[in-house]
């Protein structure tokens, strides 16, 4: 089995002209195929995937049937440059590389704002393992389109595992909703739910120097939160966190909320839980089926801001990659599975089942 650090120089052209990929079908069925490993044009690069990381908001649209098939999911991509088009100078074969999937235009009403996620050129997914371009990081190879190429590919310095990589667009999200709220170092700071993306957040603000209150049902997830910087974590159904938050506050709440899960009555618990004029971060708020109920005094009255943030910025990929690959943030202690392409059923399972236990799951297709 090779290591997720395996160097495997290429000579620039792929002899494969078929790869195993997992392919959405439609219908909530992903099948392990053989396909054709992708043609590039100019400006392009085909990057051979060592690490992608499974993330919910794929197998939210596997699970509910978002999105039409076939079409090959997975955008948490790290792997190697197996050729590059013509034109094609800062990048060459053998180049260990992450991708991000979505880069906006930079000049639209939206992106003049700031507003990347609302961009039309961002919603295009410009990397593809074939059929509708959907990230393509379940497959073999991949094929970086040359918009993604310009702007979206980050080199991996020596040394660091594609495993480790392949966070760079996770934590590139869960930064760019920290922006948002800017936690102070003197805010106490509570973190609704602990799974993979809620332990990143747990990193990032406790590092910064922030006291992090966390919550999650699973003791296992508390107690990474615990380890990754939070000052103390609780069962959610138990009251622990109003009592601590009051307590470490002087009675007024916490000052900054992130909501990390999605669950009846989370966002209420950040507003109970906050003091006015709270800052509240809803992150995993996707469904446009849930709804949230706050009195409006709790947001007019007592002036709390809620807001949203969605996917990765352009503007924080350097940093956030800083942050990944200097292992600032210990994110790969995350991964709890590790699956060939042909077991990636049993990740997506998993994935959609988390227990304690399991944690971040990854594929490596070239096992
Ligand atoms: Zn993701
Ligand atoms: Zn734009």
């Amino acid at each position: 089995m090779p290591t997720a650090n395996s160097e495997v120089l290429s000579s620039g052209s792929v002899a494969a002209t078929t790869m195993q990929a997992a392919v959405y079908k439609g219908s909530s069925v992903v099948e392990v195929d053989t396909v054709p490993v992708p043609e590039i044009g100019a400006g392009e690069i085909l990057i051979r995937v060592e690490t992608c990381g499974i993330c919910p908001t794929d197998l939210k649209k596997i699970a509910y049937n978002l999105l039409p098939g076939p079409r090959i999911f997975g955008h948490e991509t790290a792997g190697v440059v197996a050729e590059v088009g013509t034109g094609v100078t800062r990048y060459k074969p053998g180049d260990r590389v992450i991708v991000f999937h979505h880069i906006p235009c930079g000049q639209c009403f939206y992106c003049k704002r700031k507003l990347y996620a609302q961009c039309p050129v961002y919603k295009r997914v410009g990397v593809t393992a074939g059929y509708e371009p959907a990230g393509g990081g379940f497959a073999q190879y991949v094929r970086a389109m040359d918009w993604i190429v310009e702007r979206g590919v980050e080199k991996i310095p020596p040394g660091v595992s594609f495993d480790q990589a392949c966070f760079v667009e996770p934590v590139n999200t869960c930064l760019k909703g920290i922006k948002q709220i800017d936690p102070q170092p003197d805010d106490v700071v509570a973190i609704l739910g602990q799974g993979p993306v809620g332990l990143i957040f747990t990193m990032i603000v406790a590092r910064d120097g922030a006291t992090v209150l966390a919550t999650d049902t699973m003791p296992g997830r508390r107690e990474f939160a615990c380890r990754f910087g939070a000052e103390e974590a609780f069962d959610p159904r138990q009251g622990g966190l109003e009592k601590a938050a009051m307590q470490r506050t002087e009675g007024r709440g916490v000052d900054v909320v992130i909501v990390a899960a999605s669950a009846p009555g989370i966002v209420e618990q950040a507003v109970r839980c906050s003091r006015p004029g709270a800052r509240i971060l809803l992150f995993a708020q996707t469904s446009h089926q849930e709804r949230i109920e706050v009195s409006g005094a709790s947001i007019c009255m007592e002036e709390r801001t809620l807001c949203g943030a969605y996917s990765a910025s352009v503007d924080l990929q350097k940093e956030s990659a800083e942050l990944v690959f200097s292992r600032a943030l210990p994110v790969e202690d995350l991964i709890s599975h590790r699956y060939p392409l042909s077991q990636i059923h049993e990740g997506i399972e998993r994935a959609l089942h988390p227990a304690d236990g399991s944690l971040k799951i990854v594929v490596q297709p070239q096992r």
